[in-house]
Order: C-alpha cells, then sequence, then structure tokens
C-alpha cells in the first residue's frame, strides 16, 4: 500500500499482471516469482533527489493500475514523470505510460529509460509522441540538469522542445563514478526476493556500470565499463544496513572484475560486519579463489553465471571469449569450496547452432553441478550484432513486437524451428529440475523457512507452468 507522498518527480516501474524486470539495459518476465528493485530508477531518483522531492512508484511489485497511480499522482504538482520500460512488454509499458497521462490532470514532461531507448531513442519519441525524452544513461545527472531548466552541456539525454528532437552527445566515461545514495526506503523491499535468496528484506546496489566484453548477442558490451568508488558503495551499505535491508543483488554485469576495487570494496565489507547474504552477475574466467574466499566472507551465498552453450564454436562466434574453457568447471568447483551456490545462464539455439548442440548443451548443464540453471532463447536485442544478423537474414519473427527470451522463439533460422525449439526449452528444464538427486541435494541446502517456502513455490510454479 502506498500512502499520499510530497513529490515533484515520480518515477514508476510500469504494472503489468506479470512479474517483469525491467533494468540495467535488460527486461525479461520473471519466470519464477523472483523479482527486485528497479535499478535504473533507484540510480536516477539518487541524483534527481540532490533537488527535487522524488518519489518511485513499483506499480508492477504493488499491483498499481493506472488508476490507482493516476489518483496518487493528482493530489500533487509534479515537474516530471520518469517510467522503466522494456522491450519484452514495450507495447503494455506505452499502453500503461498513456492512461497515466492521459487520466492526469496537469501537463507532465515524460521520460523513459530502458533499453530499447539505448540505441533507438529518436526513433521512440518519432513514434511516441505522448513521449518527451529518454534517458541514456542513468548513472549520470543529466536528468536532474534537465529538469532544473539547463539546456546547455546536457549529455545522455534525447529530449523533444519546440517541435524538435534534440540529441544530447552520449558520454559514457571509461573511469570511476559514484551515486549519491538512493532512497530504497521508499520501496516495500519485504515485497522482493530471489529464488534462492536467504531473505525477502531484498534491494538491488550497484558497484559497476556496463561490460568490458563484447558478446555479439548481448548489449552490455556496448556500455563502456566503469566501476564505482568502493567508499561510495560503503556509504550506501551502511545506509542499507540502518534500515534493516538483510539481502542485497548487486546488479552487475561482471562482478569482480576490476580486482584491486573489489578487493578493497570486499574487505571493508568483510570489516563492518554488516552480516548481509548477497549474489550478483559475473563471469566464470574474471574470478579466482582469493576473490571468492573473500566474497564468501563478505557474504555472497550465490553467484549467477552466463555459460551459454556447451559448444565452442559457438562461444568464438558470438565473442564469449573465455580465457579457458577449463575454467567453467574450474570456478563452478571454487563456489562449492565456498559453499556459494552457482546458477548457470544458458541459450538454446543461437543461430548456428544444430538440435545435437542444444541437446549436448542441455547434458552440459546437469554435467556441471549448478544449483539452479536458467534456459533461455536467443533474443536479437536492439544494438546488437544479433539482431543486425538476425535482420539481414530475415529471422526475426513477426509477430515478434515484445521480446522475451523465456518463453516464444523470435528468431527462426529454418534451421532449428521454433516449436523444435520451445519443446528442447521444456526438456531443458524437467531434465535439470526433475531429477531424484538434484531435489535431494536441494533439499539438504535449505537452510531456513524462507528458503522452503520459496523453493516449494519456484517447484509449483516450474511443474505448473508450461515452458
Ligand atoms: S560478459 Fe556477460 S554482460 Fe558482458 S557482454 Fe558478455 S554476456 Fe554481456
Amino acid at each position: 500500500m502506498i500512502n499520499s507522498f510530497d513529490t515533484d518527480i515520480a518515477l514508476i516501474n510500469p504494472f503489468n499482471k506479470k512479474i517483469v524486470l525491467r533494468d540495467f539495459y535488460s527486461s525479461t518476465i520473471s519466470k519464477g516469482i523472483y523479482n527486485w528493485p528497479n535499478i535504473d530508477l533507484l540510480s536516477l531518483a539518487a541524483n534527481l533527489q540532490k533537488k527535487f522531492n522524488v518519489k518511485i512508484i513499483d506499480a508492477n511489485t504493488e499491483k498499481l493500475s493506472s488508476h490507482k497511480v493516476i489518483k496518487l499522482l493528482n493530489s500533487k504538482k509534479l515537474k516530471g514523470l520518469i517510467f522503466s520500460v522494456g522491450k519484452s512488454v514495450l507495447e503494455d509499458d506505452y499502453k500503461f505510460i498513456n492512461e497515466i497521462k492521459n487520466g492526469l490532470n496537469q501537463k507532465v514532461k515524460t521520460f523513459v529509460v530502458g533499453g530499447v531507448v539505448y540505441y533507438d531513442a529518436k526513433k521512440e519519441l518519432e513514434n511516441n509522441s505522448f513521449l518527451d525524452g529518454c534517458i541514456i544513461n542513468f548513472t549520470t545527472d543529466d536528468i536532474l540538469s534537465y529538469f532544473l531548466n539547463k539546456r546547455t552541456g546536457l549529455k545522455n539525454l534525447v529530449y523533444r522542445e519546440n517541435n524538435k528532437i534534440i540529441e544530447c552527445e552520449n558520454e559514457l566515461p571509461r573511469n570511476g563514478f559514484t551515486l549519491p545514495i538512493a532512497p530504497h526506503d521508499q520501496l516495500n523491499l519485504k515485497k522482493y526476493r530471489l529464488s534462492h535468496g536467504k531473505s525477502n528484506y531484498l534491494t538491488s546496489v550497484i558497484t559497476s556500470y556496463g561490460c568490458p566484453h563484447k558478446c555479439s548477442f548481448c548489449v552490455s558490451g556496448k556500455i563502456n565499463y566503469r566501476y564505482r568508488d568502493p567508499d561510495n558503495i560503503i556509504q550506501e551499505l551502511d545506509y542499507l544496513k540502518k534500515i534493516g535491508v538483510k539481502e542485497i543483488m548487486f546488479k552487475d554485469n561482471i562482478f569482480g572484475f576490476h580486482k584491486r576495487n573489489y578487493k578493497e570494496l570486499l574487505t571493508k565489507m568483510i570489516n563492518k560486519n554488516y552480516n548481509f547474504s548477497w549474489v550478483s552477475d559475473s563471469r566464470v574466467d574474471v574470478l579466482d579463489e582469493e576473490l571468492l574466499n573473500l566474497m564468501h566472507k563478505s557474504g555472497c551465498h550465490a553467484l549467477h553465471f552466463g555459460i551459454e552453450t556447451k559448444s565452442e564454436k559457438t562461444l568464438e562466434n558470438y565473442q564469449k571469449n573465455l580465457k579457458d574453457t577449463n575454467c567453467v568447471k574450474k570456478t563452478l568447483n571454487l563456489c562449492k569450496k565456498y559453499r556459494i551456490l552457482t546458477v548457470g545462464y544458458f541459450i538454446l539455439g543461437l543461430p548456428g547452432e544444430t538440435k545435437e548442440d542444444v541437446i549436448e548443451t542441455i547434458k552440459y548443464s546437469v554435467e556441471l553441478n549448478l544449483d539452479f540453471a536458467s534456459f533461455n532463447l536467443p533474443i536479437p536485442i536492439i544494438g546488437t550484432e544479433l539482431r543486425l544478423k538476425s535482420i539481414q537474414n530475415n529471422w526475426v519473427l513477426n509477430n515478434s513486437s515484445n521480446y522475451d527470451g523465456s518463453n516464444t522463439p523470435i528468431i527462426n533460422t529454418g534451421k532449428l524451428l521454433p516449436d523444435e525449439l520451445k519443446k528442447l526449452r521444456s526438456d531443458a528444464y524437467k531434465k535439470f529440475y526433475l531429477r531424484l538427486k538434484y531435489i535431494f541435494k536441494i533439499i539438504f541446502k535449505i537452510k531456513n523457512f524462507f528458503q522452503l517456502k520459496m523453493i516449494i513455490l519456484e517447484f509449483t510454479n516450474l511443474i505448473t507452468k508450461r515452458h
């Protein structure tokens, strides 16, 4: 329940019937019941609250219809609205924004942030007259300058002014960055949870931005890697401790990449004795034993790795250049040693793969002895080489206006047919999760009632939903 609030700028995660995770230039529909606070909106709110009263409204998590959000907003004098949007539900998101704008009793500048606007901002504004602008980089304070009516020196924004679309320079500096503390306490943190989480008093924090790698199916490699100052992160963690946060999702693409910084951050976290439990995404060829030991001591209990496929040829074709393919098993074994759960992400049927490649990948996911696995289908994400190739070859299916790799095939190369791929994905889930050995392993890892509840909910979801 969201009560009345004072605000100049509202940052809104749109309502959807499904749980939608839209942040850090990607969006996906939750395959289970997991959900975390939107890092784009948190980071933008952090900068905006230097000069404005801000309010984050997670209409998706709170299940607030446009009608309810309009009611909340109409009693305020608003300066701006910022919506997080995602390609996997873009039509729904734009419908929601339109309803809000039509229902408001005042004219309000409306911006959007998200992967879809990262490459096509001008087109989004041309096609959607209800939008006033797009935010390209959620870690800078350009949007603060915009709402302070500055119009010179603006960067990382595309906006409408006097019927013209102004495209500011995209500045993606490579140096480190800091962020003011985000207003996490505006969110009902009890409502967020991870399938493998230890507690539901969960929030999101970033320690870096972008990715130094260039996998050609992923948009993050297009964003210059920047790391956040460790002392600045510690200030935010001190505040999170004070407000009672128990679990943290470090919303990084590649936790641990800048070794010196991460060793400093983790050592400080250990010395502070926060007692947080935390999870993040990383790469198998980035983490070494010293780092994993520090991660474990500072509360890390699960790591997510993009393993993608068993096929070395596919890894090479898509520039997922691992330093050494043996590092997959080596890093997963080290995680076991430090009692860190491992989650493997796989993409089944990237163009060029055969049915046999996909079957090998499914077998591999079982052999790796991962704790959890997520099987996805290729998505031609805007801004990626995979998208360019898919368009050039006419592989993108006509009915795919909303992109989500967690259910329906979006690419048809004519070799692995969509129905076949869908069935392979369904088989992958059954082969991975419905094994007695696996079920016993997970039961023995349950440490508290919350984990038991989450496992039961996720398994029920897995069995009752047709993947
Ligand atoms: S390492 Fe991960 S985040 Fe980075 S480009 Fe590759 S898939 Fe994307």
